[in-house]
C-alpha cells in the first residue's frame, strides 16, 4: 500500500507499509508521533517506551527526512480524532522504521502555512517549496485543468500538434529570444505564440487544432507576466467570431463546473461588450464586472470585441493592436483596401475575467492582398513584406480556408482560479520578476570554447 489519505482508514486492523516525508514530530514524555506525509496527505504514527528500538529511531528523524513506516493501523479513541485529517480517524503503531533518506535542516519549513518566506528562497529551493500545501494543491488543479482541457477539445474533434520551438521571428509585438547557432550570423527565435503555425496547420487541412503551448517573450516580467508561459492555443477552419466565442465559452464553463464547483459565475451567457464601450464605461479593455469583488467564489467573465485594428505608434506610424493576421471588420474591409486607416476594426476578441486579460483571438484574413496592405500600412516595404512574410503569403495562394482561432493565458486563469495573487504561484520553476531562475541560476554565462563555436563574444 502507497498512499495514506485515501486507504489507511479503511484498512484498521491490518498491518501496512507506508512511504513519505516526516512532516511534524511530536515528543510527548514517553510517546511520539510522526506526521507522515505523501502527495495524498498526512498520517499519524505513533510509538512509545513499550516498543524501545522503535521509539529511539523516530527520536532520531528530522523533518523531511524520507521514510519508510510499516505497522498496524489501530482507530484512534474518540477524543484524539481529528476532523481536520482525512486519516483523522486512525494512527500507525509503527513497528519498523527505514530511513530512506536523511533530510539536512531545511532554509524555510514545509508545514508551516502561515509562515511567509521571501520568494527568491523558495525559488532557490523550488522543489522544497513544491512539497507544500499550497503549491501541491496549485500544482494539482494546473494538472487537471489540462486534463480536462484536452479531452474536452479531443471529443470536439481538435488534434493536438505540437509546432517548434526552434524558428524564425514571430511578429507578437514583443522582443524575441533569440538563438544563436553555429552557422555564424545566423538565429532562430523563440516562438511568441504558435501564431503562424497554426495558420500554416489550417493551410494544411487540419481544421481544428490546439496545443498546450510554451511562448516566449523578452519583456519585463509582472505578477501576470513571465517570459515563459503557457496558452491553450486553438484554431479553427470554416469558423465565424460567434462559432469562436460559444465553443470557448463553453469550454470554460464546463471547466469550472467539473473543477470548481464552488465558484459562481456572475452571468451567463458572459456579457459582450464592444472595445470602445469597455474603455468609455470601466476605462479599462479587460473590465472587471463582479458585484462583490472580494468574494473569493465569484467569477466575473465578459467577451470584449470590434478592437481597433491599429494604433499609432510612437513615431506617428501605426502598428497592429493585437494581431497582424486579423480580418478586418466586413463593413471596412473595402475602406481598409482603400487606404483607410484610423476607425478601421478588427474581427478581434479579448475574454477577461476578473480585471484580467485570459484569452485573445481573431477571425483571420486568409486573404494574401489583405495581410499585405496590415504589413504596407504598418510601413513596410513589398521586399521586407516578402523576407518576413513571403512564406505566409505564399501559403495563402495555394488554397487558405477562412479560419479563425484564440489563446488562452493558461496561467492567468490558473492563477485567479486558484485564487492567487501572481502568475509564479501556478507554474513549477517559475522566473523571478527580474527573469532570473535562482535555482538553475539562469541565465548565465557559458564557456568561451561555446561562444566560439557560436562566433560570439561576451563583454
Ligand atoms: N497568437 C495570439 C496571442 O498570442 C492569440 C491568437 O490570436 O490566437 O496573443
Amino acid at each position: 500500500m502507497r498512499t495514506l489519505n485515501e486507504e489507511t482508514p479503511s484498512k484498521i486492523g491490518s498491518t501496512v507499509t507506508v512511504t513519505g516525508w516526516v512532516h511534524r514530530i511530536r515528543k510527548h514524555g514517553s510517546v511520539t508521533f510522526i506526521d507522515l506525509r505523501d502527495r495524498t496527505g498526512v498520517l499519524q504514527a505513533v510509538s512509545g517506551k513499550w516498543n524501545p528500538e522503535v521509539y529511539a529511531q523516530l527520536n532520531e528523524l528530522s523533518p523531511e527526512d524520507v521514510v519508510q513506516l510499516t505497522g498496524g493501523v489501530v482507530a484512534r479513541s474518540e477524543k484524539s480524532v481529528n476532523p481536520d485529517l482525512a486519516t483523522g480517524t486512525v494512527e500507525l503503531q509503527v513497528e519498523q522504521v527505514t530511513l530512506l533518506s536523511q533530510a539536512v535542516t531545511p532554509p524555510f519549513s514545509v508545514n508551516d502555512s502561515t509562515q511567509s518566506v521571501d520568494e527568491e528562497l523558495r525559488l532557490a529551493y523550488r522543489y522544497l517549496d513544491l512539497r507544500t500545501e499550497r503549491m501541491q494543491a496549485n500544482l494539482r488543479a494546473r494538472g487537471r485543468a489540462t486534463s480536462f482541457l484536452r479531452h474536452a477539445l479531443d471529443k470536439e474533434g481538435f488534434i493536438e500538434v505540437e509546432t517548434p520551438l526552434l524558428t524564425a521571428t514571430t511578429p507578437e509585438g514583443a522582443r524575441d529570444f533569440l538563438v544563436p547557432t553555429r552557422h555564424k550570423g545566423s538565429f532562430y527565435a523563440l516562438p511568441q505564440s504558435p501564431q503562424q503555425f497554426k495558420q500554416l496547420l489550417m493551410v494544411g487541412g487540419i481544421e481544428r487544432y490546439y496545443q498546450i503551448a510554451r511562448c516566449l517573450r523578452d519583456e519585463d516580467s509582472r505578477g501576470d507576466r513571465q517570459p515563459e508561459f503557457t496558452q491553450l492555443d486553438m484554431e479553427l477552419s470554416f469558423v465565424s467570431q460567434e462559432d469562436v466565442l460559444q465553443l470557448n465559452e463553453k469550454l470554460v464553463i464546463d471547466l469550472i463546473r467539473a473543477l470548481y464547483p464552488e465558484k459562481r459565475i456572475q452571468q451567463q451567457p458572459f456579457p459582450r461588450i464592444t472595445h470602445a464601450e469597455a474603455l468609455e464605461r470601466y476605462g479599462s479593455d479587460r473590465p472587471d464586472m463582479r458585484e462583490d469583488k472580494n468574494d473569493p467564489n465569484l467569477l466575473a467573465f465578459c467577451w470584449v470585441t470590434d478592437f481597433p485594428f491599429f494604433e499609432r505608434t510612437e513615431e506617428g506610424g501605426w502598428t497592429f493592436t493585437h494581431n497582424p493576421f486579423s480580418m478586418p471588420h466586413s463593413d471596412h474591409l473595402e475602406r481598409f483596401m482603400a487606404g483607410e486607416v484610423e476607425g478601421i476594426l478588427a474581427q478581434q476578441y479579448d475574454l477577461a475575467l476578473n480585471g484580467f486579460e485570459i484569452a485573445g483571438g481573431s477571425v483571420r484574413s486568409h486573404r494574401p492582398e489583405v495581410t499585405e496592405k496590415v504589413f504596407t500600412t504598418m510601413g513596410h516595404t513589398p521586399e521586407s513584406i516578402q523576407a518576413q512574410f513571403g512564406h505566409m503569403l505564399r501559403a495563402f495562394t495555394h488554397g487558405a480556408p477562412p479560419h479563425a482561432g484564440i489563446a488562452w493565458g493558461f496561467d492567468r486563469l490558473m492563477m485567479v482560479l486558484q485564487n492567487e495573487p501572481n502568475i509564479r504561484e501556478v507554474i513549477a520553476f517559475p522566473k523571478t520578476g527580474e527573469g532570473r531562475d535562482p535555482l538553475m541560476q539562469a541565465p548565465g554565462p557559458v564557456s568561451d570554447a561555446q561562444l566560439r563555436d557560436l562566433g560570439l563574444q561576451s563583454r
